[in-house]
């Protein structure tokens, strides 16, 4: 495992005290400033399914740092309608052949890679070899070499590369990350996450084992392993994990149809998660602690997120906010002061690695200890 940890409450702290000192206070506090349109940097979105087309193209109209300016997709017909939408140049409107020619086009500094799981690694890495920062979106790639491809891509052109974890911007998140990360509710003994819905074949991908590196694991339940992680402020040391059994669907021949498992931590403390893609599941983050306890319901939705602790029993009067907006111009603000993203290509690989790891206990109904993660899977790899 590389010893990559989610920021701690105190990094946060740093970073909040870096915006109260004025030293780029303004770049860095998307909301409290806006680049005129001429100065923001220009982003292409690689794969205009329904991500890209319902969430990410529309928050990029909220930007403030930051600005749609190209494309690339397989469909000449999207093309032309992205093109009429969104004012876009034609000399931004790329396909996926001719993509790396955005080597030559100083008016895209970012790409945001939206294509089914396993393409994130090829798109990421020309797009670093074109001279771009990349934003990939989760998960980070299907195989711990390609994420590793990426990573070395990125470090190589000199440029950033960051991971779609939008909720590392959401106000309810960032509450559940200080409040469990500083103990103020004592020890976390207990995590408790589910994440799933019934899919409907909308996006056939989904289900393909190539394209996508799994089933609802993969998807949904990345939210809740992330969750857990960033409350508790820890990595497990081992998972377990078991497949639910498939009902009698033709959509289940390659994937899981839904999953629990449980991470253990070094002091004893367990996370219970689930996720599915035959029912549909409540979509939680509660952490049990000492002292009380704390919820996030509905957890990972674009909005309309609540959350409550045992100390407040009215709603947290937090502010639902344009998650990829936030997530985008945050993005921005790194590359335009220079600063790292927190939440960077390793936090990806590492998130890979603990599926995976995942995906292993449930095969063989052992414990698999997060240490051995790597080993195990460069030698599943190597056969
Ligand atoms: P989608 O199927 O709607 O879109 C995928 C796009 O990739 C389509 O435009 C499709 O044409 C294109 N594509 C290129 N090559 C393809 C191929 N070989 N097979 C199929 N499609 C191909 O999927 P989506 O829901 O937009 O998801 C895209 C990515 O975004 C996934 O990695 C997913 O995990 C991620 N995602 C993240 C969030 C989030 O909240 N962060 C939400 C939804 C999706």
């Amino acid at each position: 495992m590389p010893d990559f940890r989610f920021p701690t409450a105190d990094s946060r702290r740093d970073f909040l005290r870096t915006l109260s000192l004025g030293v780029g206070a303004t770049l860095l506090a998307p909301s409290a400033f806006a680049l005129p349109p001429e100065r923001r940097l220009g982003v292409a979105l690689v794969g205009l399914g329904k991500y890209s087309t319902g969430q990410l193209a529309p928050a990029l109209q909220q930007t403030k740092l930051c600005r749609l300016v190209g494309i690339a997709t397989g469909s000449p017909a999207k093309a032309a309608k992205w093109k009429e939408q969104y004012q876009l140049a034609d000399k931004n409107i790329y396909n996926y052949k001719n993509f790396d020619r955005i080597i030559d086009n100083p008016d895209i500094d970012v790409v945001y890679v939206v294509t089914p799981n396993a393409l994130h690694a090829e798109f990421a890495v020309r797009a670093a070899q074109a001279g771009k920062h990349v934003m990939c979106e989760k998960p980070m790639a299907t195989t711990v070499a390609d994420a590793r491809h990426m990573i070395a891509a990125s470090k190589k052109a000199g440029k950033q590369l960051s991971i779609g974890y939008r909720l590392h911007f959401e106000p309810h998140h960032q509450e559940l990350m200080r409040l469990g990360q500083t103990q103020a509710y004592g020890k976390i003994n207990k995590l408790l996450s589910d994440n799933g819905f019934k899919f409907n074949n909308d996006t056939p991908w989904r289900v393909s084992k190539s394209l996508a590196g799994g089933g609802p694991l993969m998807d949904m339940g990345i939210y809740c392993l992330q969750g857990c992680l960033y409350t508790k402020g820890q990595v497990p040391l081992s998972v377990t994990a078991k497949f639910d059994q498939k009902p009698d669907n033709p959509l289940f021949r390659e994937v899981e149809s839904g999953m629990s498992w449980q991470l253990n931590f070094a002091d004893g403390s367990t996370a219970d998660c689930r996720t599915s893609y035959a029912e549909n599941l409540s979509g939680r983050l509660r952490a049990e602690a000492a002292n009380g306890w704390l919820e996030l319901q509905p957890a990972f939705a674009y909005g309309g997120l609540a959350g409550q602790t045992s100390k407040t029993p009215n709603p947290l009067a937090l502010p639902n906010i344009n998650q990829q907006a936030a997530q985008m111009d945050d993005f921005a603000a790194c590359i335009l002061h220079n600063k790292p993203t927190r939440v960077p290509g390793e936090m990806g690989l590492r998130d890979v690695q603990l599926l995976l790891a995942i995906y292993r206990a449930a095969e063989t109904g052992q414990k698999i200890p997060t240490n051995e993660v790597q080993q195990l899977i460069d030698r599943t790899q190597a056969k």
